[in-house]
């Protein structure tokens, strides 16, 4: 089992057919992105036959999952419920440790996930149906859902524990077998949750674990045993993973992807409401959430109040090490993810920014081995093309956009490829309703943070964010299918719309 002691190393193990293999010869290594010449663990790279060998578990596994009750796998959910309560602190320290999110947060990760636990043992005593009228007064006719088979779930680093859980959830509960490719910079966490299953009872071959990176990925994806992907991650990933699948005429793909989020601060917005609402939006979990706001859009008349207020509580915001929850943010994910942020600050510079706030590297308690980003914040006047304020960052890296109208804010806003989360600052509902009904987005709020996901909610965007198969509770419509099924109680067969029963040649 894995721990989360500062002292262990992780031995990471595939999981296939209910079996733990041994560990591979091509690895991975999980780091500690607080220290990153720490190594938590090595994970086997899972190769192409493993692929196959998962895919033929998950298959082998189908029919009697399916057939078993419904009410009775819901039940292992609950067994899972139980499990994930008992270790709610480990599991949020391991988290804190592998993906660098402030350790409280981490423990609000685990409780969501449990949330999505919850909410599919008791979606298993609810219809799988509709019983529906028919044009004969002598049929009966209901839609039933089936599933559809093995699906693949192939997940971020971001949301290690509850991203999975919104995905293996509702495909488990309706019948499906499943494999599970958590992130390569998170892995041991994906592999914790599969211990769980295991030990909440799922049979052999109904979750199956593939650790390893693009390359594992790509082969699950093309492999023909699979009915269904589901994928959260950036845009590009998700582009050619319906590239590949477009190969199969009946897969089914979701897809949860980026975004470049924004808040907005009307004229009217409560000054206090409006600056934490946009600290928590641009900065919790360093500005590495998929909802994270890479921009605030603020009304001219009240552009240099909000700024001067918003740039003061940026600088005072607590970065510092994971494991202490009285900090705001931790450090970015790896070394790669800071030069990139890097790169873009210098982007916005080069196309115009005012800055505002320096962003810069970081140190923690003098350790200089840590993944550590300060804010950065610029003034930037919108223009058409302008890549900073248009490209997800994904990071520490904010523009404040100063507007004129709401008219004008809706299409500010609108001005990016991605579409998935806006929050509106304001106390008229007049200006509300024109942003909830003009902006693209798949989550909206008023007086709130453009983040955070409550499980029973449709959790998905539109553009590049997403391909329109809202994930968490919404998933339950995409891992099955809607069959009809007609029964005749007559004793003759009788059609609808004016069909006769008449067979030319038949004796009368
Ligand atoms: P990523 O796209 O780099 O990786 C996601 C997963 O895809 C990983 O498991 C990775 O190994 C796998 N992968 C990579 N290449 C693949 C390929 N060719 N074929 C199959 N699988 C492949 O994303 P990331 O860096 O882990 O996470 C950050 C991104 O995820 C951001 O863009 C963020 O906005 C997005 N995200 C979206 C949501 C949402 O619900 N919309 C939620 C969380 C994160």
């Amino acid at each position: 089992m894995i721990t989360a002691t500062a002292a262990s190393t992780i031995t990471g193990r595939n999981f296939i057919a209910g079996r733990w293999r041994a560990p591979g010869e091509r690895n991975l290594e999980s780091h500690n992105p607080a220290h990153w010449s720490e190594i938590l663990g090595t994970f086997p790279k899972a190769s192409a036959e493993e692929v196959a060998q998962a895919v033929m578990a998950a298959r082998e596994a189908f029919p009697a999952w399916r057939r078993t009750s419904r009410i009775h796998r819901a039940e292992l959910f609950d067994n899972l419920a139980q499990l994930v309560k008992r270790d709610v602190d480990a599991l949020a320290l391991l988290m804190a440790r592998e993906c660098g999110k402030v350790v409280s947060e981490c423990r609000a990760e685990v409780i969501e996930g449990l949330h999505m636990i919850q909410y599919v043992f008791g979606t298993g005593r609810m219809p799988i149906g509709e019983l529906l009228a028919s044009e004969i007064a002598d049929k009966d006719t209901c839609m039933r859902r089936k599933p559809w088979g093995v699906v693949a779930v192939i997940t971020p680093w971001n949301f290690p524990f509850a991203v999975p859980l919104w995905m293996l959830g509702p495909s488990l509960l309706e019948g499906n077998t499943a494999i599970f490719k958590p992130s390569e910079d998170t892995p041991a966490i994906g592999q914790r949750l599969v211990e769980l299953f295991e030990e909440a009872g799922f049979p052999a071959g109904t979750i199956n674990l593939l650790h390893g990176e693009a390359e594992t990925g790509e082969a699950l994806v093309r492999h023909p045993g699979v009915n269904v992907v589901l994928f959260t991650g950036s845009y590009d990933v998700g582009q050619r993973i319906q590239q590949l699948s477009a190969e199969h005429s009946d897969r089914i793909v979701a897809c949860e992807m980026g975004s470049k989020s924004a808040v907005i601060v009307c004229e009217d917005a409560r000054l206090d409401l409006a600056v934490t609402c946009s600290i928590i939006s641009s900065f919790k979990t360093s500005g590495q959430r998929c909802v994270s706001a890479g921009r605030i859009l603020v009304a001219e008349k009240l552009f240099d109040q909000f700024a001067e207020r918003f740039v003061a509580t940026a600088k005072r915001l607590r970065i510092g090490d994971p494991l202490e929850s009285a900090n705001f943010t931790g450090p970015v994910i790896h070394p790669a993810a800071m030069e990139k942020i890097e790169r873009y600050n210098e982007l916005a510079r080069r196309e115009g920014a005012k800055v505002l706030l320096e962003g810069g590297r970081a140190k923690d308690n003098g350790r200089s081995d840590g993944c550590y980003l300060r804010p950065f914040v610029y003034r930037m006047e919108h223009r058409p093309g302008l890549r900073s304020i248009r490209e997800e960052v994904f990071g520490p890296h904010l523009a404040l956009i100063p507007f004129r109208t709401n008219e004008d804010a809706v299409r500010i806003y609108n001005d990016t490829e991605y579409g998935l989360s806006m929050a509106v600052i304001t106390e008229d509902y007049r200006t509300m309703r024109l942003f909830r009904e003009e902006c693209d987005y798949g989550m909206g709020y008023v007086n709130l943070p453009c983040i955070g996901a409550e499980v029973h909610l449709p959790f998905g965007g539109v553009k590049k964010s997403g391909n329109g198969h809202p994930s968490a509770a919404g998933l339950i419509e995409t891992v099955t299918h809607k069959t009809a099924w007609t029964v005749n109680f007559g004793t003759e067969v009788k059609m609808a719309q004016g069909l006769t029963t008449e067979i030319e040649g038949s004796p009368s």
